[in-house]
């Protein structure tokens, strides 16, 4: 336990020994979910009789693929819902997301997101942005938006009337890239009870990204009809290297085969190459995965914390998704914390990263990243936009002990730029 590895300044080390203490109850609660979560994956496998030759993929149509089959009944069961499509196919979570709108929505039907505005790629696909590429609006579908209450949490008293006619009710469960609250598994329950009582045919749907294993159940067991992620974030355990999910009531999820695949062919085909091992694998390792990424968005929120950066959620708040923000007040300061964060990458710890001007943002954008599987944000990552407030966006960790070291390495990197100063 002596010897260094990194340059860390003794201070440094000692910010991160305190905050490491102070989040021990919040550690044993992480891991006390990890437990449940892993022992809920582990008796689905059992259940439905995962075995080895279901790893070998097929090729072509795929028809009766085992491990197909039997990978959805698994996400099914896990989830607590009918049924569940876990394909690689999925290229992204927008995609999924895609497939499930344009799956269960038809010409003439509104859209209501009570969470106010969607996540930026979601905004041309329901028709707020762009033209010309075939968006939800082009259909004849319409979205409308519910602000959220001046708190940041879902305006509870407008929510019924603002349902009224809806055929989904969409709910986007992470703060995304915003500094709002991330909406609670019991939220979440709330508004299914509302939404119901107006009318029982709306379907409730949540973009469950970045959500999945932070809390012991998810949104499907407190009354979503369909929810729908991304593999290379919270479920494919840092080990599946694309795809997504679409999860929940049996009907809906077969209109999204259909969406996905042809009309009348729907869930029957798709090959899965050799893909299937390690989607599995990475369902299986997901909730301590998941774990990991908390501890180290804990860690960072304590430390950062104490440094007097304000950090949403705080070190002791309850979580229902992995993301960090924090707001580090200037441009210099981002810089310093993400280049430093880059420098504990498993891989690419040698580039230094530089705000540059990526397509389809307003302002420069500084991203670290150093991933196993490219863009995979479970893996430890900060993306922060060069502009007021000047916060950082962190996510992921595959292990705790990585997480920490690209914590250290970010307050360090900051304390070289003479960010700030410690006694
Ligand atoms: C990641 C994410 C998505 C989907 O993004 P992709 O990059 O397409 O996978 C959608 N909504 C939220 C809240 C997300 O975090």
């Amino acid at each position: 336990m002596n010897q260094s590895f990194f340059p860390v300044d003794p201070k440094i080390e000692s910010l991160i020994a305190r905050a490491e203490a102070k989040a021990s109850r919040q550690f044993a609660a992480i891991d006390e979910t990890a437990d449940y979560n892993a022992q809920k994956v582990l008796a689905a496998f059992i259940k439905h009789r995962v075995s080895e030759p279901m790893f070998a993929g097929t090729t072509g149509y795929g028809y009766n693929d085992m491990g197909r089959e039997t990978l959805d009944a698994v996400l099914a069961e896990v989830f607590g819902c009918e049924d569940a499509l876990i394909r690689h196919n999925f290229v992204s979570g927008t995609h999924a997301l895609t497939v499930a709108l344009f799956g269960v929505l038809r010409p003439g039907d509104r859209i209501l997101s009570i969470t106010g505005r969607p996540y930026d790629t979601l905004e041309e696909v329901v028709g707020l942005r762009g033209e010309g590429h075939g968006s939800l609006k082009e259909w004849g579908v319409s979205f409308e938006m519910l602000d959220l209450a001046e708190d940041g949490h879902i305006d509870w008293a407008r929510l019924p009337d603002a349902v009224k006619g809806a055929r989904v009710v969409y709910i986007q469960r992470s703060r995304g890239y915003s500094l709002r609250p991330s909406v609670t598994v019991a939220e979440i329950e709330r508004a299914a009870a509302l939404v119901k009582a107006v009318d029982p045919s709306i379907i409730l749907m949540v973009d469950n990204c970045y959500g999945e294993f932070v809390e012991q159940r998810e949104p499907t067991e407190a009354g979503a009809d369909l929810i729908v992620g991304s593999l290379i974030k919270n479920p494919g355990g840092g080990i599946a290297r694309t795809g997504g999910y679409i999860a929940g009531r049996q009907d809906l999820v077969e209109l999204c085969a259909h969406r996905l695949t042809a009309p009348g062919v729907g869930k029957e085909v798709g090959c899965t190459l050799g893909e299937s091992r390690n989607m599995f694998l990475g369902l299986f390792l997901a909730p301590t995965v998941v774990a990991a990424a908390l501890k180290t968005a804990v860690l960072a929120a304590a430390a950062c914390e104490e440094l007097g950066y304000a950090v949403t959620p705080r070190w002791d708040e309850p979580r229902t998704d992995i993301i960090q923000a924090v707001t580090l007040g200037d441009e210099a300061a981002l810089v310093a914390f993400c280049q430093g964060m880059q420098k504990g990458a498993p891989i690419d710890a040698y580039v230094t990263p530089e705000p540059w001007d990526m397509p389809g943002y307003e302002s420069p954008v500084i991203m670290a990243a150093g991933a196993f599987t490219m863009g995979a944000s479970i893996e430890l990552s900060a993306d922060a936009p060069i502009r007021p407030p000047y916060a950082a966006w962190m996510q992921g960790g595959l292990t705790y002990p990585s997480g920490k070291v690209g914590v250290k390495l970010a307050l360090q990197s900051m304390l070289e730029k003479k960010v700030f100063e410690l006694e």
